[in-house]
């Protein structure tokens, strides 16, 4: 059987003609952005100008607010960090969520550390947040509210126009970290008034190791030092030599980012075959907005991750990190309130636009059967079937 890759939202394949507008710049035409003074490096100079601009289009915002990272966790650093130290004056208090990217978490554990007060909104069953118990937790000291756009794991999708509006009125930044988001859904900054956001390009099917981050020129600018220091790079806010191949790459990947309806067909019909096909599962957060291409299953009384061994030609992703050396349940499935039991026996699917209907089918067959077997072996399942334990 061959390869079935459905971990799209850990990232993706890069899209041939991305990798064509690369790799000139790994080639023939390597010079670097800053040295202008000769064309080599104009050329790479006009590159990034050109992926700037097409971020920025994209996204409905001005070239001079994008700013070309390796990624988004250094983005995410670089402002809950930043916005951290510049407006110690204004406040000491960030308002972020349970369900965020780890990114997001281990940075706020460590502002807390330094006296900065970190609220974590809990989420509901259905992994959203209580948008009253947002705009009641902004106080006078509050200085950003860090929300993603959509949820990695589950796909779960959050207000961001309210959360922005909420903050905008209460005059706090918000900060949104749309890495699942760009590329999945249309984001329009003209008409959300997000103050931050970042993104990055191996979800979208560009290179590993580049990502954006925008930074919305206001009549009172925001506060943001440079995480890297070093040359001019960026305006000041990251040095260190372009990497001019990716920041060309994560141009294009933005660029012909499109609408695709054929995904949602596919993930829905992976659910409809499944849910009917294996007794006792189910998908998290199946009642809230979600991205397309998502779908968390739990597959109550297994071990996902004996599922996914027995698998091992279907690329997936359990939600579990490994912490200390134990498998630690899905942070986010725990602030939904799922139980250990049932987060440890959940698998999440993420499609793609190169995600076949064959290949649904296939990993709905290899999954039913799979189950199957394993249930059978299985003294849970045993007890389960006997009534005796949920
Ligand atoms: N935020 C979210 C929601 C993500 O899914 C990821 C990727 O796993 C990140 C942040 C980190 O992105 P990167 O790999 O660019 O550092």
């Amino acid at each position: 059987m061959s390869w079935i890759y459905l971990d799209n939202n850990a990232t993706t394949k890069i899209d041939p003609s991305v990798l064509e507008h690369m790799l000139p710049f790994l080639q023939e035409s390597y010079g670097n952005a800053s040295s202008v003074q000769h064309r080599m490096g104009r050329e790479a100079n006009e590159a990034i100008a050109l992926a700037r601009h097409q971020v920025a289009f994209k996204l409905g915002c001005k070239d001079n607010e994008i700013f070309f990272t390796s990624g988004a966790t250094e983005a995410i650093n670089t402002v809950l960090r930043g916005v951290a130290d510049a407006y110690l004056r204004k406040g000491r208090h960030i308002i972020t969520c349970a369900s965020e990217h780890k990114a997001v978490l281990t940075t706020c554990a460590l502002l807390e550390k330094r006296g900065i007060a970190v609220t974590y909104l809990p989420v509901d069953m259905q992994g959203q947040i209580d948008l009253q118990l947002l705009e009641d937790s902004i106080r006078d000291d509050t200085v950003l509210v860090s929300i993603m756009a959509a949820n990695n794991e589950t796909g779960v999708i959050h207000p961001i126009r309210e959360i922005a509006e909420i903050c905008q009125r209460k005059d706090v930044l918000y900060f949104c970290d749309a890495t699942q988001y760009i590329g999945k859904k249309d984001l329009d900054l003209r008409e959300i008034p997000i103050d931050i956001l970042t993104f990055s390009a191996h979800k979208i099917h560009g290179p590993k190791g580049v990502g954006a981050l925008f930074i919305r020129r206001k009549s009172k600018p925001i506060q943001i030092p440079a995480l890297i220091s070093g040359g001019k790079q960026e305006h000041g806010l990251r040095g260190g030599t372009y990497n001019v191949p990716n920041i060309v790459g994560c141009g294009k990947a933005v660029e012909i980012t499109k609408n695709n309806a054929q995904i949602k067909i596919y993930r829905d019909l992976l659910e409809k075959e499944l849910l009917s096909r294996v007794p006792q599962c189910f998908v998290h957060a199946a009642e809230s907005p979600r991205l397309d291409n998502t779908s968390f299953i739990a597959f109550r009384h297994i071990k996902s991750a004996e599922l996914m061994t027995s698998m091992p030609q279907i690329a997936l992703s359990s939600g579990s990190a490994c912490a200390s050396g134990l498998l630690d349940p899905s942070h986010v499935l725990t602030a939904m309130q799922v139980a250990d039991d049932d987060a440890f026996s959940s698998l999440r699917f993420s499609l793609s636009k190169y995600t076949e209907r064959d290949e649904i089918l296939r990993a709905v067959e290899e999954v039913v059967t799979t189950v199957e077997q394993i249930r059978s072996l299985s003294p849970i399942w045993k007890l389960f079937q006997d009534g005796l334990i949920d």
